[in-house]
């Protein structure tokens, strides 16, 4: 097999709209970078435009998003959507402008970004990707969650589901992680809440920009909106798992996931970090 390159934009895509956390309404510009650099995000609201690098170390905080940063100040806050999508695309290098610290929350899914890249369309460059590749078992646990690493020749993701709620209930996705399954099974799920949680969280300052159309939402024993999958809620657990896996690189693993979210993926993503061997 010939080597495969790495991937940017073809051109710039910009998108306007409301951060999910902080309530506000963000500019964000997505643009071609050079080969090697990585994904890139940069606060151009802030002086000297600081930039903050995709990746594992700059993990700042996995509580209901994951934010990354460089200090109390400098930080950019629920951006695994939006990483879901560079990795579903392959995309490897690309510079991630804002301008305050959070990626709008779109529909609540990934759509709306595989939708602009697509547009923009993709060009290889003069370099070859490097892949981590997976030699070893590795595993993270806390509580009843899991999430197991197994090498295997390409990223896929098996993820299951648990509720109590017997509407949700339990829901199971497995998935080979190529542009064609992340477009067509993973990128347009969105997250679950319950109506109760959605107007506590209002209460609390969280969730400013959350609405009945970006999410899932339950009333005990109803959905308030139509769903996008019969499953949807376990889809967007992979969709959130590969877009924080993101921040490690490109992989070949096989990740199964059991009742996992952002923190127990960051934990993940270190040892995935450590053990890798890049090829
Ligand atoms: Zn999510």
């Amino acid at each position: 097999m010939g080597q495969i390159q790495e991937q940017t934009l073809a051109r710039s895509v910009t998108y306007r709209g409301i951060g999910l956390h902080t309530g506000v309404e963000i500019t964000v510009r997505v643009s071609p970078a050079e080969p090697g650099t990585g994904i890139v995000f940069c606060r151009t609201d802030l002086p000297n435009q600081p930039l903050i690098e995709a990746k594992v170390v700059n993990i700042t905080s996995t509580l209901r998003c994951t934010t990354i940063g460089l200090n109390e100040q400098v930080q950019v806050k629920t951006i695994e959507h939006l990483m879901a999508a560079f990795v579903g695309l392959n995309i490897d290098n690309a510079r991630v402008e804002l301008d305050n610290g959070e990626v709008p929350v779109t529909d609540g899914s990934s759509a709306v970004w595989v939708q602009l890249f697509k547009e923009a369309g993709l060009i290889e460059q003069e370099r070859p990707r490097k892949v981590g590749v997976l030699q070893e078992p590795l595993w993270v646990e806390e509580g009843s969650a899991r999430l197991i690493a197994l090498p295997a020749e390409n990223l896929q993701v098996s993820y299951l589901f648990t509720s109590e709620n017997q509407l949700v209930g339990n829901q199971f996705v497995e998935i080979v992680v190529n542009p064609d399954n992340f477009t067509d099974q993973i990128a347009a799920a969105r997250t679950l809440a319950f109506a109760k949680e959605v107007e506590y969280l209002r209460k609390q300052g969280l969730a400013l920009g959350g609405n009945l159309e970006i999410a899932v939402v339950i009333d005990s024993d109803r959905y308030l909106n139509p769903l996008r999958y019969v499953d949807e809620v376990a889809r967007h657990k992979a969709l959130d798992l590969i877009g924080d896996l993101g921040l490690v690189g490109p992989l070949k693993a096989h990740i199964i996931g059991m009742r996992s979210g952002h923190s127990l993926n960051a934990q993940l993503g270190a040892k995935l970090n450590a053990a890798v061997k890049w090829c």
